[in-house]
């Protein structure tokens, strides 16, 4: 009961759209297109910092004004996210992050110089914005908390009737209550931001669908502790472009953002 409870409150913010074989298919397709096409060429690194200046100007934009109409309930939410790139991380990542309170983007030079088009970066930056607009972060530190509270719960209940309640186990138990808590929702958050972030790059100006042709990039999934990056703990790649997909369906429909119930 209480474990249910915790775990409702801590779902999506926003409808994730429906995605039907039409869009498996499609997604399946362009996967395989992406993978055959082999490595790209890597941007100079003056290229990458005038498409990183380029398109972060207008996603910054775009993402600044949606995450306002969003949030729009909730006083003193902070929209104006610091927008750069991370000179020190070598890897191809993107994340979103708090640095004491200020919301903050950043995404590593290897990611922009790998990038093959104005769209894929607009889509990563965009995803990233999802995370904000989602609540990500509040949330994943809730759910840490009530997963390592049940955990730590049910062993000390179990260790007391036993007779002997034991600290060191209930401790241990809630360590890795903690650990399931926060891996529970984060493939959830993934999609949820791969819709919000699909609406604020065609807001934007640019094709989401092109855009998330990165996903076709293979990539260890690295995860990096407060962090919510791009692969995150990914869910299957055409899951995400079957979200894309569906959500860019939904754009061409005049279907809005639906509120989850
Ligand atoms: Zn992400």
């Amino acid at each position: 009961m209480v474990f249910a409870a915790a775990l409702s409150a801590c779902g999506t913010t926003y409808q994730l759209p429906q995605t039907g074989s039409a869009e498996n298919v499609t997604a399946k397709r362009m996967f395989a297109e992406a993978r055959a096409e082999g490595p790209r060429p890597q941007l100079s690194s003056s290229a990458a910092e005038q498409r990183f200046r380029r398109v972060s100007a207008r996603v910054g934009r775009a993402g600044t004004q949606y995450c306002q109409t969003l949030t729009a309930d909730r006083s003193g939410f902070d929209c104006n996210v610091d927008l750069a790139i991370d000179r020190k991380m070598t890897s191809r990542n993107a994340y979103f992050t708090y640095d004491g309170d200020s919301p903050i983007i950043r995404i590593s030079m290897p990611m922009l110089r790998d990038s093959a088009s104005d769209d894929e970066v607009a889509f990563i930056l965009s995803h990233e914005y999802g995370h904000l607009v989602g609540r990500h972060v509040e949330k994943q530190q809730q759910q840490q908390l009530a997963g390592a509270l049940i955990l730590g719960a049910i062993t000390a209940a179990a260790t007391s009737d036993a007779g002997n309640y034991d600290a060191g186990l209930v401790a241990a138990s809630m360590g890795i209550g903690a650990a399931a808590g926060s891996r529970a929702y984060s493939q959830t958050y993934e999609l949820e931001s791969d819709t919000l972030g699909t609406r604020i790059a065609y807001a934007a100006g640019y094709d989401p669908v092109k855009g998330a042709k990165f996903f076709a990039r293979p990539e260890q999934v690295r995860t990096t502790s407060g962090n919510l990056s791009f692969w995150g703990t990914h869910p299957p790649d055409e899951k995400r472009l079957a979200i894309v997909l569906a959500t860019v369906e939904q754009i061409n429909a005049n279907v809005g953002l639906a509120k989850a119930r």
